[in-house]
């Protein structure tokens, strides 16, 4: 293959390997396009291989098989109630898309999904209490062969330098492992791992193909751009008044830095939302990165006065965005009641050794723990007794929380105002921590990346967390990330399809 201008030709070149990127490959490939991944890592996934998998893509066959009556619509109701007309064009191509995505997606005997109930993040109309979300069943190593190798591990042996146990792989991991069975099986789709995509190559004002290091890669019919966010560098994030730091971010180490929207914007592009983030709680670990926080079924987070300043219980981004609002630093405070960390994290933490590394504080009265977080005894002694108080009458007067089903979802039902007063008692320090930024390329309803006077840009896509999401500052409901990614990586492939030279 190749000629004197390029090292290798393809139809389409996808940037990333996260769920948006694998998807659209594998539309592209399967459609009988020459296909090439390339992901700048020696594995592939990214931060989708880190995630839960859940995925929200609304009135599709997975809903009508677990009998949830109406999805799309009461959806559409749910997405104009916090959104608003922003985005409305956008936001009716991802609701159109989503059926025939996976019907697609499932055609493949290498792809499945199953309704998991997890609450959407807003008490809005159309909210469903049990969501919309599904999920890849567990993919057994073995069916990977060799490939299995490629995809990421689990955040925790991903950070140790560790492969996948023998185990089945569950979550993203099923997720990618799966969208990279189908895209080998299809004959037309190869990945290149260590090739991070440097910048774009343009003739006649479009797209033509891609530079990868010193490698010029062909892209014939359109390159799309789903190499995640900017959430791990350091001078982006100040740029755009991203919340947090870069070393506070659940995305793979050194991964996602921008490079794919850099290289777009070289060529004319215009971006949105930079300030933005899927935002969540943090627990530092031994290592000093950060493990997901989610679910608090007990303990109260106080802030640099030792005050709440909020619903402990709210969904994750929505926290973080309170967190973003509040004056740190910030520490759950919860007791030897709750058996260690009342809450889930991801990865999970040994109570032990995050008691031995510092991050968790550990005393026998509340003065002292409040003595050894710098903060005054006092204020931290009257907020617990305060929020003991709550506990008491089942009502949290000051944040409302366990009144939403999504607090109550991860305590089983039960009350997640709990009592703070079984010794010994604990402060573990809480960082505002994110899944990825959010803004970026700014694309339309096709995942067209748009210049600076709104048009699109010849034979160039972006999906994922590098286009600008369409739900702005908001944060919906569970698998909305990797939905939208793989919505508009699809869509995107669609137009190349129909309208490539
Ligand atoms: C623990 C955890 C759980 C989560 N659970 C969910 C969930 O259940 N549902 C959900 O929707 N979201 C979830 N999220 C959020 C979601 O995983 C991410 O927002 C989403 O996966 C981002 O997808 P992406 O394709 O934009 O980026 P990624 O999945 O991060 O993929 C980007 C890829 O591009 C590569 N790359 C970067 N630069 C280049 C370059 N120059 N050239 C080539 N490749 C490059 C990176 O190495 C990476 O592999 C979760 C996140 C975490 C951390």
């Amino acid at each position: 293959m190749g000629n004197a201008r390029w090292d290798d030709e393809y139809d389409v070149v996808v940037a990333g390997s996260g769920a948006g990127a694998m998807a659209g490959a594998l539309a592209a490939a399967s459609g009988g396009l020459r296909t090439a991944v390339l992901e700048k890592t020696a594995l592939l996934g990214g931060t989708s291989a880190y995630s839960g998998s859940a995925i929200w893509l609304p009135g599709t066959r997975v809903q009508e098989r677990a009998g949830l009556g109406d999805s799309a619509e009461s959806a559409r109701a749910y997405l104009r109630a916090l959104l608003g007309d922003a985005e409305e064009e956008r936001r009716e191509a991802f609701l159109a898309t989503a059926p025939e995505l996976v019907e697609f997606l499932e055609k493949d005997p290498a792809i499945e999904f199953r309704f998991q109930a997890f609450p959407d993040y807003f008490d809005a109309p159309g909210r469903l209490d049990m969501g919309r979300s599904f999920v890849p069943p567990e993919l057994p190593v073995e069916e990977l062969g060799d490939l299995a190798g490629l995809v990421r591990p689990p955040v925790d042996r991903d950070r140790a330098g560790r492969g996948h146990a023998s185990k089945p792989m569950a979550q993203g991991r099923s997720l990618i492992g799966r969208l990279l069975l189908a895209l080998t099986a299809t004959g037309n789709g190869v990945v290149r791992t260590e090739t991070p995509l440097t910048g774009l190559i343009v003739e006649d004002g479009r797209v033509v193909g891609v530079e990868a290091g010193s490698l010029r890669l062909r892209a014939a019919r359109g390159v799309l751009l789903a190499a995640g966010g900017f959430e791990s560098s350091v001078a982006l994030r100040e740029a755009g008044g991203v919340h947090g730091d870069a070393n506070w971010t659940m995305a793979p180490d050194g991964a996602n830095t921008g490079d794919a929207i850099e290289a777009a914007v070289r060529i004319g592009a215009s971006t949105g939302l930079l300030d933005q983030a899927w935002y969540c709680p943090g627990l530092l670990t031994p290592d000093g990165r950060p493990a997901f926080t989610l679910g608090f079924r007990g303990g109260l987070i106080v802030d640099g006065s030792g005050r709440r300043f909020a619903n402990e219980s709210l969904p994750y981004d929505r926290m973080g965005r309170r967190m973003a609002a509040a004056q740190g630093p910030f520490h759950l405070v919860f007791d030897a009641r709750s058996g260690g960390l009342p809450a889930i994290s991801v990865p999970p933490l040994a109570p032990d050794d995050q008691v031995a590394s510092g991050h968790w504080v550990q005393a026998g009265t509340l003065d002292e723990l409040a003595g050894r977080i710098d903060l005054s005894p006092d204020a931290l002694t009257s907020t617990v007794e305060r929020f003991n108080g709550f506990a008491e009458k089942g009502v949290d007067q000051d944040f409302h929380r366990g009144e939403d089903p999504y607090d109550r979802y991860f305590s089983g039902g039960r009350p997640c105002v709990v009592a703070v007063g079984q010794p010994p008692f604990y402060a573990a320090e809480v960082v505002l921590s994110d899944l990825g930024t959010k803004g970026g390329l700014r694309t339309d309803p096709d995942g067209r990346v748009l210049d600076g006077t709104d048009r699109p840009i010849p034979g160039l896509y972006a999906a994922g967390n590098t286009s600008a999401s369409f739900t702005g500052p908001v944060y919906p409901g569970p698998g909305i990330p990797i939905g939208s990614a793989m919505a508009f990586a699809y869509r995107a492939v669609q137009d190349i399809t129909r309208n490539s030279p």
